[in-house]
């Protein structure tokens, strides 16, 4: 154990959901600190109080064509960064005869793509047994939410000293959440950028709607912490026509960055067909988006 991890008198007499001020001074110390906190990805990308970079792309990647199809539409439209899983995580084991994971293959795709295009990359670590390939290409390392907590990934992710993105898991509360984050910060990687992506509800007004966009989070979580908060409508409400309203709304409630997926063909996407934009719809929420950052002072990257 680090010398500088041990609190001698590291108080447990309030367990809680929520944030105690014993938590803000000793628990969580360095995610709550009061600097502001940019995290720089490139010359031109950075995650700051002025800046909302939109991280695009479909879920998975599917295929050399599909991912190259995407890089060129999303660079057209100024957009910088990629996203796109080669080691994808399911929920359930069972897969449709048409998915497969690209592995190995989807990142070398990935590489071929920032050559072409200059993109930079967002993939996610599923397991720590890919983590030598992931951070040969990714630009940003995405912690997804089923490994919110899977302590021992989160401290060799943030040893590679990459940007990382960790997604709030749907059941977490943000004091779970943010113990996660200060695991990042005692290995000495803050290059953090917490994102939230939905949670689990008793409803989600739709059945073909998952989780639910807690834009209450974004909120709370801006009180609490200076480090970049991004937000994932698609995976929050997993229903499409929905996405454009909810990317709007996390605008304002003050977002520091967007996930958003899309697909030429959504209805063909090889993992949740209702999820993604088609390339028209994301066109003009990115058009709008930008109208909208203006009012907030923020530019969409
Ligand atoms: C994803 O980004 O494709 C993903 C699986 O996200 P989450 O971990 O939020 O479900
Ligand atoms: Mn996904």
């Amino acid at each position: 154990m680090k010398k500088n991890l041990i609190i001698n008198n590291l108080s447990n007499k309030e367990p809680t959901k929520d944030i105690t001020e014993d938590d803000i001074n000793f628990k969580i110390k360095k995610i709550t600190s009061k600097k502001n906190i940019s995290v720089k990805v490139s010359d031109d990308i950075i995650f700051s109080k002025k800046t909302l970079p939109i991280i695009a792309g479909p879920n998975g990647v599917e295929s050399r064509e599909l991912i190259f199809k995407v890089a060129k539409f999303i660079k057209k439209l100024g957009v910088k960064i990629i996203r796109g899983h080669a080691y994808k995580p399911l929920t359930f084991p069972y897969r449709s005869k048409n998915y497969k994971e690209s592995l190995g293959e989807g990142m070398d795709w990935m590489d071929e793509v920032k050559k072409y295009t200059g993109l930079k990359v967002v993939t996610e670590l599923t397991e720590l047994k890919y983590l030598e390939r992931v951070q040969k290409t990714s630009d940003i390392l995405q912690i997804g939410s089923r490994n919110m907590q899977n302590l021992e990934m989160l401290k060799e992710a943030a040893k590679t000293k990459l940007p990382i993105i960790l997604k709030r898991h749907f059941g977490a509360s943000l004091r779970d959440m943010l113990g996660a984050a200060e695991h990042i910060l005692v290995e000495g990687n803050n290059k953090l950028i917490l994102c939230e992506r939905g949670v689990s509800s008793p409803h989600t007004h739709r059945s073909t709607s998952r989780f639910m966009l807690d834009v209450q989070a974004i909120v709370a979580l801006k009180e609490l912490v200076k480090y970049p908060i991004i937000s994932d409508p698609s995976h929050a409400s997993f229903w499409a026509p929905w996405v454009p309203s909810l990317v709007y709304s996390s605008i304002a409630a003050g977002c520091d960055g967007l996930i958003i997926e899309m697909h030429p063909d959504p209805k063909n996407s090889a993992v949740d067909p209702l999820q993604p934009l088609n390339f028209k719809k994301f066109k003009e929420v990115i058009i709008k988006s930008r109208k909208i950052s203006k009012f907030f002072n923020k530019k969409i990257l």
